[in-house]
């Protein structure tokens, strides 16, 4: 035991001296970075679904001279380079462009991140009574530990569709006085008897009600209770059927540790990368190549659906912009998508030193150390993983330096530990040049993780001198 102890705290020492880089920032440079972090504090704690933050996204487009590309193709805007439009796709990704000085065919500067989160959603027939508690039935989305999260208040959030296309937004549990709902655990005491401690999918069901009604003589029931509450927001059992509720931590993002340099919240995976981005692309006036921010749905679930990277969503959009801009043909496009270059924003994890075996101290992320940037992911072999080429490591590498941004070129964990994927390999099927590019995060896929406020700032100013400097 001893010799483990002391391994872990060498591996702490060498970190703390070789990399972190809060040292190199004066004063001054701190508070930037504090003050840079009271916007994404405030965007996480406000925005917990993609649809939250696809529409916050809109909000700041507008306020920033962004026009809606629907209505610019109704009324037949012409197109020039300075034009900054936004296209929304089902209310739950937007893509946003800010058109260069050259042809759109000479490539794009892309940034990609995705505002889909793991989280619990609500089943289609989700309500249903048990032993005097009333509860609703989930469904886990993307990865999770299922143990982290039961005995968490938890919010809902989402919308209820009714049969007339009235649309009934839900967001309880986020205001002082709301009430949160729950996921119980088996107490300690008990344990034993019951032999071990997992949690099931099937487990994870929300605590909704506890509260009888008498129906009549004989029945003391708690589910009609529950369905006359939900009358009092206008929703019926069967309205659920035409619903998309999301379960997800209550409460916001804080400042962690006495010197506050992190951020303990839910979802920056991938809301640190989509902030960054956003901020970067709302900052970028009359770029040389056309600039591009896509926030995208579903990459937790391997990027399919209508609103996922790999719907034709961002080549269509593409081509109405070059057609407003008048630059549209088949080979234009072709050639546009091609030519691009692309940051797959991404979080990846960062080293942690209570779960060291898992991880290569060599080429792992730390917090602290900046951008993280990852040649490959994949698993086993880098198996479906992207492998971005050194010649666009290295034009990379000059914007990186010639901005003074503090970055890593790491790993994920040790070599068959595990793995990710992310967004990158989409893209490139068109031929382009991609990367990721992300903010290292510890206990990734938590209910909250965390994420160091300088890391944070300096993805966004990578992700502005990309957009400016790329060629
Ligand atoms: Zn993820």
């Amino acid at each position: 035991m001893a010799t483990k102890t002391n391994k872990i705290e060498n591996n702490l020492e060498k970190a703390t001296k070789v990399k972190n880089k809060w040292c190199l920032c004066d004063e001054n440079q701190k508070k930037t970075v504090f003050k840079f972090n009271e916007g994404y504090i405030k965007f996480i704690s406000e925005n917990k679904t993609e649809r939250e933050c696809a529409s916050s996204a809109v909000l700041e487009a507008e306020k920033h001279g962004f026009i809606n590309l629907a209505e610019a193709i109704k009324s037949k805007k012409k197109l020039s380079a300075g034009d900054k439009v936004y296209a929304v796709n089902q209310k739950k990704s937007v893509v946003l462009f800010v058109l260069g000085t050259e042809k759109m065919e000479n490539g794009l500067n892309i940034l990609g991140a995705h505002i889909d989160s793991p989280r619990l959603d609500l089943k289609s027939t989700p309500l249903y009574e048990k032993n005097g508690f009333c509860l609703m039935d989930t469904h886990y989305y993307g990865g999770i530990k299922n143990y982290q999260w039961v005995t968490l208040p938890l919010a809902m959030h989402g919308v209820v569709v009714k049969k007339d296309g009235k649309v009934i937004n839900i967001n309880i549990g986020e205001k002082e006085g709301d009430p949160v709902f729950y996921i119980s655990d088996l107490l300690p005491h008990l344990r034993k008897e019951n032999g071990k401690d997992e949690v099931s999918g099937e487990q994870l069901d929300i605590v909704v009600g506890n509260m009888s009604y008498k129906k009549d003589k004989e029945s003391e029931v708690v589910i009609e209770n529950l369905k006359k509450i939900l009358k009092t927001y206008d929703i019926e059992e069967d309205d659920f059927v035409s619903a998309e509720i999301e379960i997800v931590p209550a409460g916001r993002a804080r400042e962690l540790g006495f010197d506050r340099s992190m951020i303990v919240g839910y979802g920056h995976d991938d809301r640190s990368c989509a902030y960054t981005s956003l901020q970067a692309i709302l900052q970028c006036e009359k770029p040389k190549r056309t600039a591009v921010c896509l926030l995208v749905d579903k990459e937790e679930i391997g990027s399919n659906g209508a609103t996922g990277m790999k719907s034709r969503f961002f080549e269509n959009i593409v081509a109405e912009v070059m057609s407003l801009a008048g630059q549209y043909n088949e080979l234009s496009l072709k050639r546009t998508l091609t030519n691009s270059n692309m940051i797959s924003s991404d979080v990846t994890a960062g080293y942690d030193p209570s779960w060291a075996a898992s991880y290569n101290i060599q080429t792992d992320a730390f917090l602290a150390c900046g951008l993280s940037f990852n040649k490959y992911t994949g698993h086993r072999g880098k198996s479906g993983a992207n492998d971005a080429s050194p010649e666009y490591i290295a034009k990379l590498r000059k914007i990186l330096e010639d901005n003074n941004i503090f970055f890593q070129f790491t790993e994920m964990g040790k070599v068959d530990q595990g793995g990710g994927g992310t967004i990158a390999y989409i893209l490139a099927e068109y031929g382009m040049n991609v990367i990721d590019a992300g903010i290292p995060l510890l206990s990734m896929h938590a209910p909250f993780e965390v994420a160091s406020k300088l890391d944070i700032y300096h993805a966004y100013l990578f992700y502005k001198a990309f957009l400016k400097d790329m060629k």
